[in-house]
């Protein structure tokens, strides 16, 4: 058992998280499937052992939900005394759609998500205060709040421990037209956690006081693209900490999904090669970096 390897991937009962799963464990690697829902999570396991992978297994996790992390990490120690890989995967969009409403406007959701048709959908993709709370709570503090409770177990793996983070083209600096946020956020030599939660806050402030854009931030899915610009930050921030591991951030492509409707035009497929490419990284691998799909990329 020295030489197996040990793998979390997060939000991994469907889509993108759900093939990395599968494409991990035909690797090789024994994984841990996690989902926040029991019955959902133990039918993609049992598919997939159906498929002729019996190394994967199932437990149970929301990264909302401090207890539950607890539970995960207790039970990887307990059960592998070691971690080699994470892949934050799980990820929420930040708006409430109105699919009805949609269709009745006929309008064709990839149209409005390609930026063609903002003002015409604003009715009917919102962003609410407590869907950007929700997203922000899973994409950025969630992973932050995971890896925090797995890196000791990472640091134990024999080969430096790899942690992949699932981000997304909409969290590329260039989205954000407030300059003083972008040099921030680029800036990584005095970039700190402290000061990514920071401005993860006043995001949320300026929602709530409806100052997004005289406050300079993105106007396509704000909650969502500054989700994914903060928990790019947060990557470089943690790779400077741990030299020794491969810790980089990945946008999977534009997948056929339930995130966007499945107006995604590449297969699930494909959209899980970054993260798997990036999962079993050699050592002495990239680290700190971003990746659009497998290749290094602007952040
Ligand atoms: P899906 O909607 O198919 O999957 C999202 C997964 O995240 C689901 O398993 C969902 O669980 C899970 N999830 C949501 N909230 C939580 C939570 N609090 N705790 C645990 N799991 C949670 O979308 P994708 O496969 O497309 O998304 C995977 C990642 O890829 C996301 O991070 C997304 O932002 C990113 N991405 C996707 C793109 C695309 O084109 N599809 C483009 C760019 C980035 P449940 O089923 O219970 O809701």
């Amino acid at each position: 058992t020295e030489s197996l390897r040990y793998a979390v991937v997060t939000g991994a009962n469907k889509g993108i998280g759900f093939e990395t799963v599968r494409q991990l464990a035909a690797a090789g690697v024994t994984v841990l499937l996690t989902a926040r829902n029991e019955k959902r999570g133990t039918e993609a396991m049992s598919l997939l052992h159906g498929l002729g992978f019996p190394n994967v297994l199932f437990h149970q996790l929301d990264v909302q939900d401090l207890q539950s992390i607890e539970g995960l990490a207790n039970f990887i120690q307990t059960r592998f005394g070691k971690l080699d890989i994470l892949v934050n995967n799980a990820g929420a969009s930040g708006v409430v759609v109105d699919e009805e409403g949609l269709r009745a406007l006929n309008i064709d959701p990839a149209s409005w998500l390609s930026g063609k048709a903002t003002n015409t959908v604003q009715g009917v993709i919102k962003t609410t205060y407590e869907k950007a709370k929700e997203c922000l709570d899973t994409n950025y503090y969630g992973v932050k709040n995971l890896t925090r409770a797995l890196l000791p177990l990472l640091q134990r793996s024999t080969s430096g421990g790899r942690i992949v983070n699932v981000s997304s083209i909409r969290g590329e600096l260039w989205r954000i037209p407030n300059e003083e946020i972008r040099k921030e956020l680029t800036d990584v030599e005095n970039l700190s956690e402290e000061k990514i939660d920071g401005l993860v806050e006043k995001f949320l402030d300026d929602l709530r006081n409806d100052e997004l854009e005289v406050k300079g931030w993105s106007k396509m899915l704000p909650a969502y693209s500054v989700s994914k610009a903060m928990l790019n930050a947060y990557t470089r921030v943690v790779a400077k900490t741990y030299p020794n591991m491969c810790i980089n951030c990945v946008h999977p492509g534009y997948v056929d999904t339930d995130l966007n409707w499945h107006t995604g035009t590449m297969t699930l497929e494909e959209g899980a090669q970054g993260s798997v490419m990036l999962a079993l990284l050699p050592q002495g691998g990239p680290t700190g970096c971003y990746f659009d799909r497998t290749q290094v990329a602007q952040f």
